[in-house]
């Protein structure tokens, strides 16, 4: 079966032919195979919003559940203007092979909203997560899929989804979402996470490749979540930050940047990066060409692609972002021994914790911020282990061997459960 037109954006087709290659390669169940290469269900929502002149705009919001094979779904929700079906479907199958590869009770799911969020106001934001909530509410819950900040999203945005919700339930319901303030059931640790996770596999990598922390340096595309904790955490473990950017552009400091200083000027956004006084401006394009020993995109996908791969010079590549390579992108960086970390592992600290939030509202029962840190360490290093034994059982990179690795535990749960009815 062939994906709909809807389906057929450059994102999904990046994840398919991941998950062709993946499974050729493992020799998976052609039946299994024409199932898992599109989503289980999509939903596409209008959003109808009062806006503040009392005009009333509609905007397009999706639900897609790759896989419910080991357990409820789970992924984030994006409020950007380049947000599509296709796109919203690629990410959910990302998450599916992402829970797979770290040991999660997860399947993948991924939603969104086509919307350029800083265009709104604080009353029309509210009143857009609401009614999106409303519209999803049918697919929803902490049996079912739960939710979580992405691009555009905060734990805010959290909050709300978690409130709507609950009041159509008729009571509280934190485990709806995860990525919530503290306040009504989120957990210790979860806005970092994504970084903290980052960090950790870095340091392991840098450990297997016979490196120094102290002696590495950093460039991060992306001072969102993901690229600012990401940054402060490098920082704090001695490594020097030489550049980073947001969607204006970026901030450079041979030397390394003062990050403390970067993040207390630029809270807010209240100015450009490059207006905060610790560095010169450096374009997107040329921090991703810039020599040093980790390259850490952590914005949007495809951004390394055949056009600027060959002027790549980084020693590893953390993907932070969800599909920041193209496939033909992820060749040439292979045969310039460029060592990947592929964004299903080393992003997936964000689903970790949220995985810790949810036990922890579902139970009842909250933890303290060590335990969340060190269960977060235990179980992506030991998923950043397993998968540097596979790729050299198996004699593929480091990508492949993440993603043979989810899709194998996938491929055996649906072949347990057998084909319904
Ligand atoms: P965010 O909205 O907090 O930050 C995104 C950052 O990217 C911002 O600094 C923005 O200015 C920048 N950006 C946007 N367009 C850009 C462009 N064209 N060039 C350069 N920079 C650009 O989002 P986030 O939560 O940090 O997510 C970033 C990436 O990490 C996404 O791919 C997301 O799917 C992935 N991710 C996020 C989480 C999480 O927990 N938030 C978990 C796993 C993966």
């Amino acid at each position: 079966m062939e994906p709909n037109q809807e389906l057929n954006t450059p994102t999904f087709r990046l994840a398919v032919a991941q998950f062709e290659e993946a499974a050729d390669r493992l020799g998976l169940d052609r039946n299994l195979r024409e199932r898992l290469k599109l989503p289980q269900r999509t939903l596409i929502v209008s959003v109808p919003v009062r806006m503040d002149d009392g005009t009333v705009k509609v905007f397009m919001g999706y639900r897609v559940q790759h896989d419910t094979a080991l357990g409820p779904s789970k992924g984030g929700i994006r409020f950007h203007p380049g947000v599509s079906l296709g796109e919203v479907a690629a990410l959910a199958m990302w998450m599916t092979w992402k829970c797979a590869l770290v040991g999660l009770p997860y399947g993948g799911a991924k939603g969104g909203i086509r919307v350029a969020p800083e265009t709104l106001s604080r009353g029309e934001l509210q009143r857009l997560t609401r009614r999106y909530t409303a519209e999803i509410a049918p697919l929803i819950g902490p049996e079912k899929d739960i939710p979580a900040p992405d691009v555009g999203t905060n734990a805010q945005i959290m909050a709300w989804m978690m409130d709507t919700y609950s009041q159509q339930a008729g009571y509280a319901v934190p485990g709806v979402v995860t990525g919530k303030p503290l306040a009504i059931g989120g957990s210790l640790g979860r806005e970092e996470a994504t970084g903290r996770g980052v960090v950790d596999v870095i340091m392991e990598a840098v450990r297997h490749l016979g490196l120094e922390m102290s002696t590495v340096t950093a460039a991060i595309q992306g001072f969102g979540n993901v690229g600012m904790h990401t940054a402060r955490i490098l920082h704090e473990g001695g490594a020097k930050v030489i550049a980073v950017s947001d969607a204006k552009g970026g901030v450079f400091n041979g030397g390394g940047l003062d990050i403390p200083t970067l993040r207390a000027r630029y809270q807010h956004h209240a100015r450009p990066l490059h207006e905060c006084g610790v560095g010169e401006f450096i374009s997107n394009e040329d921090l991703l060409k810039l020599e040093c020993t980790i390259l850490i995109p952590a914005a949007l996908s495809e951004q390394i692609t055949e056009k600027n791969a060959g002027k790549v010079r980084c020693r590893i590549l953390a993907e932070g972002a969800n599909g920041p390579t193209t496939l033909e992108a992820d060749r040439i960086l292979e045969e310039k021994g460029v060592f990947i970390i592929p964004d299903i592992l080393a992003n997936s600290g964000g689903v970790i914790v949220s995985y810790f939030e949810w036990v922890q509202d579902v139970q009842k029962y909250f933890w303290k911020e060590p335990d969340i840190r060190g269960r977060l360490h235990e179980i992506i290093t030991a998923a950043f282990w397993r998968t540097i034994e596979f790729s050299k059982a198996r004699k593929v990179g480091m990508r492949m061997a993440a993603l043979m690795s989810g899709i194998d535990k996938i491929a055996q749960a649906h072949l347990a459960r057998g084909l319904y009815p």
